[in-house]
């Protein structure tokens, strides 16, 4: 449970927001790439220069790009599904406009004049 040092007024204020919201939307547009990409250059190295050979290495070097390509995903599934904490109640913030557990807003409205 995160706690803010100083009572915050909406999320977007919080110190810890923007640097998960810039990964979170890192993630969000590069997942497939930061997880398929391993694989895919592993399997053409593979293919291209040890076609003939029967090594454990080469099955582990594909097992461990495996392992990664689902690593990430299911990094990027979770920064994108469960979110942040609130820095009010420590609950899971979600993904609405509000905290679905004390009601901070995620922005403050915009001022009119
Ligand atoms: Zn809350």
């Amino acid at each position: 449970m995160a706690q803010a040092p100083r009572e915050v007024r909406c999320l977007q204020e919080w110190d810890k927001y923007p640097p998960f919201q810039r990964r979170a939307a890192f993630f969000k547009r590069f997942w497939s790439v930061l997880a398929i990409g391993p694989f895919f250059v592993v399997l053409v190295v593979i293919f291209q220069y040890f076609s003939t050979s029967a090594s454990k290495l080469l099955l582990a070097l594909v097992f461990a790009a495996l392992v990664w390509a689902v690593a990430v995903s299911a990094y990027a599934a979770f920064l994108n599904f469960r979110g942040i904490d609130c820095p009010k109640c420590g609950a899971r913030f979600g993904r609405g406009a509000k905290c679905g557990s004390c009601g901070l807003p995620r922005a403050l409205p915009a001022k009119t004049k």
